[in-house]
């Protein structure tokens, strides 16, 4: 017969499937010796059965809770349900990963009419008992009987004002009494009978109710946040009660052994005397701290002092931690791996190894990579935070904090910030014409949009805060000025945005700037020196690339021409340039852009010294480069001498149903082939200078986007090796580089072992992988998408954790056919997966050389490649 119930002397910390992780870790600490108060434990396969059986507990598990209730009755020397010397138990869930506000436990459980007497004889206590009594009341009613808790605390509240007692210790046994009258009463109004008074009816009552609570409404939102499985169901811990409840000389209380917030070590803990449960965390006294335990029992502090050194020593990690002090003797009721900032995170990591307790890599396992995120932005002052007015709310799109003046136009925002202003740019939602506004804005703000909108994208890549999304804001961006909260902000306004929250505020709020060094420095060296996979960025400026190098980038994956093309002094010629209805015409148009080109380059060059830099020709479709305005077109028509009519017809006739889908990518370069010569030529003379001037060897590598057909990739390979072997040629130096393609049209993935005849590298664009491979349009996604999620058709967003199944699988046969091809090949990944921990580690499990993402989430990657290598050689990869 199958085994549902296990004392506590048969678990293990191992066995947290089983029996739950307070289960586990209470039979841990049972069998290292330390005083914790005999139970048992209902495993999650009970859990399991029950909702198999219907919702009902079945004869053969009711007995085998009950011989082990016999077993503890005789461990405890007392009786539950009656008898001289009564036995009191709590239960507890405790699924196998802590899911706070699951269900409360129930303490005291046993008392009676009956019972309550003889626990008020024998300990001569007649306070205590009504105490456990009018306490187990109210949480039984409340845990298993749903009558809600507020009935039984206003009684209490009325009780306490009435005796004018400020605490619930300051009421007599008498008052108590009361309660516990009052309690019942309450109880029979709402059920229509007297309270329970059968223990065994209580107990089974009880592991229904917990039970039942893994599948209540918090509980099934909280897995479906935390991506907890649904099916893994939770234990039941039965407990003999031990009292902090008795008098002066009892207490309860909760402590880490490592400070939570900072990391530092020395124990930081609080505790209440003449107390029980949750009193500590309940807020209804002030707890003391830890320390001063020591001056009510210097024995007891000692003692659990040393027990924490124990735990810590024993889990090798810092804990938290729960104790009670039953007349003066310590007892342990909870011991878990706490739950840490990052700061924190990363101090106990590296200092667990300096104190020789754990490997560097356990050390670099045990920082989640995604939280890093927290420490890579500024944020607000904390002080100063907790003063700001907030006025509305948003989607918190891009980390970090900014402070500014409301700007409500690109144009505006980029005037203000010449003249030292800090900006933020508030719009109703942004456009590529927008990238220089938000280039120079500190933050940006927009009404409308998702995660994904073109303001949130386009922030993450610049790291830069982003509040999107922000319908309680009105925006009009005619009369320059916002409504929020019914209050009229103009532009030149302050406020504050927080990207992490969603926050707006009023005014100025000061903030903090990152840097990477201390702990944080240390365990990043740590990553590097185990992981395999290299990481590279995505960075257009040499700004970014500064930035990206300061937190470690090897190189840049991504840097996309067209982000020069849309500043202020080169859109009129790069619309010129795409206007022209003749290839001198065109010509004309690029040789303007040709030095402008170069000069990004060799600021890109210089920045990466001798590190890597693809560099992807001209991408996205044309009709985002075009004036839209009469008044634009006009100026445009005055500066090629054209007339306006015939100007205008033009943008007309190259407006594109499916842009997406359109005139874009390669398809550029094939049918302009004199861009492609321009933009080789930029970059080969770039490189050519740099390497001459500055004696740095630079590498640069040209890559072709949206290529699905060898021959696409073949014709411009003429035009980009002609134009650049000549000019190396000319040069009269040796320049390396190589040619190559993103794969991010499903049939260049299907086809890789041709395209690999030409391209030397892959560059996975996944973003528009994912975007084809399902037909999505990344920039309508957002509004269908929120909605997937919510109806678990998808557990992630596809834009933000690569879809491995479906657009993975093309991956991992793109990388199977390019190697069939060309051994050698270069393969890496660019796009908004680069930075994302599950997908970092895929992209080490099919064997990319690189990922390559936003400067700000180099740290994340390459602490997200680390584990993906030490998780390999453990034989553990996530399954996800
Ligand atoms: P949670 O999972 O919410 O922390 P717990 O099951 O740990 O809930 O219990 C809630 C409170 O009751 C804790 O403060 C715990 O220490 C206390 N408690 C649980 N069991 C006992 C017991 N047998 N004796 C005394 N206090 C207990
Ligand atoms: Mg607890
Ligand atoms: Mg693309």
């Amino acid at each position: 017969m199958k085994k549902y119930v296990y004392n506590f002397k048969e678990g293990k910390a191992s066995m947290k499937d089983l029996l739950g992780g307070k289960g586990a870790n209470l039979a841990e600490m049972s069998n290292i010796g330390l005083p914790v108060p005999p139970g048992f434990t209902i495993t999650t396969e009970a859990c399991n059965e029950y909702y198999n059986k219907g919702e009902q507990l079945w004869s053969e598990l009711i007995d085998e809770i009950m011989e082990k209730l016999t077993d503890l009755e005789a461990t405890t020397g007392k009786t539950f349900g009656g008898g001289s010397n009564p036995l009191l138990v709590s239960v507890r869930s405790g699924a196998k990963f802590s899911m706070p506000g699951m269900m409360d436990t129930i303490l005291n459980l046993g008392l009676n009419d009956e019972v309550v007497k003889t626990v008020k004889d024998i300990t001569d206590n007649e306070r205590f008992a009504m105490d456990s009594y009018r306490r187990f009341i109210q949480m039984f009613s409340d845990v298993v009987m749903e009558i809600p808790k507020s009935k039984f605390e206003r009684v209490l509240d009325e009780i306490k004002e009435e005796k004018g007692a400020k605490y619930d210790t300051d009421l007599t046994a008498s008052d108590l009494k009361e309660v516990v009258e009052k309690f019942k009463s309450i109880y029979k109004a709402e059920k229509g009978e007297g309270f329970p008074q059968n223990p065994k009816d209580q107990l089974l009552l009880a592991v229904t109710a917990v039970f039942r609570s893994w599948n209540n409404e918090r509980a099934i939102i909280y897995r479906a946040m935390n991506n907890i499985p649904g099916n893994l169901g939770t234990a039941v811990n039965v407990q003999s009660m031990v009292f902090g409840n008795m008098g002066n000389d009892c207490g309860t209380g909760v402590a880490f052994t490592r400070n939570p917030a900072t990391g530092e070590k020395k124990i930081f803990g609080e505790f209440l005397m003449n107390a029980q449960g949750e009193d500590v965390v309940a807020g209804i006294r002030t707890p003391q701290t830890i320390e001063k335990l020591s001056e009510i029992n210097q024995e007891v502090y000692d003692q659990f002092i040393s027990v924490a050194n124990l735990l810590e020593n024993h889990y090798r990690d810092m804990q938290d931690i729960e104790f009670t002090i039953e007349k003066g003797k310590l007892f342990m009721l909870q011991t878990r791996n706490g739950k840490r900032t990052t700061a924190a995170a990363l101090r106990v990591a590296v200092e667990l190894v300096e104190e020789g307790k754990i490997t560097k890599e356990e050390a670099v396992l045990r920082v989640e990579p995604a939280q890093l995120d927290q420490l890579l932005h500024p944020n607000f002052d904390s002080a100063a935070l907790k003063k700001a007015l907030s006025i509305a709310k948003g989607l918190p799109a891009s980390p970090g904090a900014a402070s500014g003046k409301a700007y409500f136009t690109a144009a505006d925002a980029v005037e203000a910030s010449k003249n030292g202003e800090k900006v933020i740019l508030v719009r109703l939602e942004t456009s590529p014409e927008d990238i220089e506004g938000m280039a120079m804005a500190k933050g940006i703000l927009t009404a409308r949009g998702g995660m994904t909108s073109h303001a949130a994208v386009v922030a993450r890549g610049m790291g830069k805060c982003c509040v999107a999304g922000c319908e309680g804001l009105k925006v009009s961006e005619e009369l320059k000025q916002f409504v929020a909260n019914g209050k009229v902000y103009k532009e030149g306004d302050y406020i504050s945005l927080n990207g992490s929250t969603g926050y707006v505020y009023e005014g100025v709020i000061p903030t903090k700037e990152p840097e990477m060094s201390g702990h944080f420095a240390t365990l990043m060296s740590w990553a590097d020196e185990v992981r395999r996979l290299k990481v590279r960025t995505n960075a257009d400026t040499p700004k970014d690339a500064e930035q990206a190098v300061k937190f470690g980038a090897e190189g840049i994956g991504l840097c996309r021409t067209e982000h020069m093309f849309f500043s202020e002094d080169r859109i009129a010629a790069v619309r010129e340039m795409i206007i022209s209805e003749t290839v001198e015409q065109r010509k004309v148009a690029l040789a303007k852009l040709l030095p402008m080109q170069r000069e990004d380059f060799i600021g890109i060059f210089e920045a990466m010294e001798e590190r890597p830099v693809t560099i992807r020709l001209l991408d996205p479709p044309l009709h985002e480069f075009l004036p839209q305005e009469d008044e634009d077109i006009k100026e445009l028509a005055k500066t090629m001498d054209i007339e306006f009519g015939k100007l205008k017809a033009r943008v007309e006739s190259l407006h594109e149903v499916n842009p997406m889908l359109g005139h874009r990518g390669c398809r550029l370069a094939v049918t302009y082939p004199e861009l492609a010569e321009m933009q080789a030529r930029a970059i080969i003379e770039a490189a050519v200078e740099v390497k001459k001037n500055k004696g740095i060897d630079v590498h640069p590598e040209i890559m072709i986007p949206l290529v699905g057909e060898l021959k696409e990739l073949e014709y411009i390979e003429k035009v980009v090796r002609q134009t650049a072997d000549k000019v190396i040629a000319e040069s009269g130096i040796k320049l390396e580089y190589l040619y190559g393609t993103m794969i991010e049209v499903p049939r260049g993935a299907v086809t890789a072992d041709e395209i690999a005849k030409t391209a030397e590298f892959f560059s996975f664009g996944t973003n528009d992988l994912t975007q084809m491979t399902y037909g999505f349009s990344r920039d309508d996604a957002g509004k269908f998408i929120e909605e997937y999620l919510k109806k678990g058709i998808f557990d992630q967003d596809p834009f933000q954790t690569l879809d491995q199944n479906g657009v993975g699988k093309l991956v991992k046969m793109a990388v199977d056919l390019g190697r069939k091809t060309r051994p050698d090949i270069k393969l890496g990944i660019c796009g908004e997966h680069g930075g994302d921990p599950a997908s970092v580690e895929f992209c080490h499990r099919v064997g990319l050389n690189y990922v390559s993402c936003s400067p700000f989430r180099v740290p994340i990657a390459r602490l997200a490649a680390a584990q993906a290598t030490i998780k390999e050689k453990m034989g553990e990869y996530s399954q996800k």
